[in-house]
């Protein structure tokens, strides 16, 4: 049963079909990874923690720096060389004191996911490694487990769900090959526009709770985004039958 407060508090979610007491309580029951604590990884586990998930796993190994700040909202000038997720918990533990996060200095990789995604019922990539996207897209697919991607650069961005637990839907390696050459650190190399990635971070926290809560599931498609002409396009993927992840 969920308290009267937590209900009041809840009560504009309730007011929408979608949403039920039910509702309310799986958030808070819910266990969720997500993996970076950056631009998508700020307003994404912001508005996953204010809109009744109780439970973060928050992994990141790196310090805030003064370039993060323009879009990695959590962060002020008197946190520079604290570990992010460090500051993140502090901040999101003022703002909802009774979330229950678990702050984790390391670099998300194959030797650690298994632990780290112990207990989740969903996980985030809100990283800008493109070959720790495609760890993550593997542990996820191997252990059928819902998986909410975000990433940007410059003007675009990208949003794609994978849910294993569904059939016949399209994993990230699907559509992006694994031995293409991508940068690291693609936002210090290239640039980018600050309101686009948390955009992007946002529709993760949303893509996520309708996952979690079986709402018009968004898992096979990819959305690209483009801030500059406002262009929101959105693809139909098919599972690759030859993907040597999710065939
Ligand atoms: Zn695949």
């Amino acid at each position: 049963m969920v308290d009267e407060h937590v209900l009041l508090r809840n009560s504009r979610h309730l007011l929408l079909n979608e949403f039920n007491e039910n509702s309310i309580e799986f958030l808070l029951e819910s266990r969720i990874l997500i993996v970076g604590a950056g631009g998508l990884g700020c307003p994404a586990a912001l508005y996953l923690a204010t809109a009744g998930v109780k439970k973060i796993r928050w992994v990141d190994p790196d310090k805030v720096d003064i370039s993060n700040l323009p879009r990695q909202i959590l962060f002020s000038e008197n946190d520079l060389n604290v570990p992010k997720v460090i500051v993140g918990k502090r901040i999101l533990k003022k703002i909802v004191p009774t979330l229950d996060v678990d702050a984790i200095e390391e670099i998300a990789d194959e030797t650690n996911l298994s632990k780290l995604s112990s207990g989740c019922n969903i996980v985030l990539d809100c990283t800008d490694r493109f070959k720790t996207r495609h760890v993550i897209n593997k542990f996820c697919v191997k252990n059928k487990i819902p998986l909410v991607i975000g990433s940007a650069v410059g003007w675009s961005g990208q949003l794609m769900v994978v849910n294993s637990l569904k059939r016949n839907t399209a994993c990230y390696a699907c559509v992006f090959e694994e031995n293409q050459e991508f940068t690291d650190d693609p936002c210090g190399a290239f640039g980018i526009f600050s309101p686009l990635v948390g955009t992007v971070g946002l529709l993760q926290a949303g893509e996520a709770i309708k996952t979690l809560l079986k709402i018009n599931q968004t898992t096979g498609k990819l959305l690209l985004l483009n801030a500059l002409s406002l262009n929101f396009d959105r693809i139909n993927l098919t599972k690759n039958t030859n993907c040597n992840v999710c065939s």
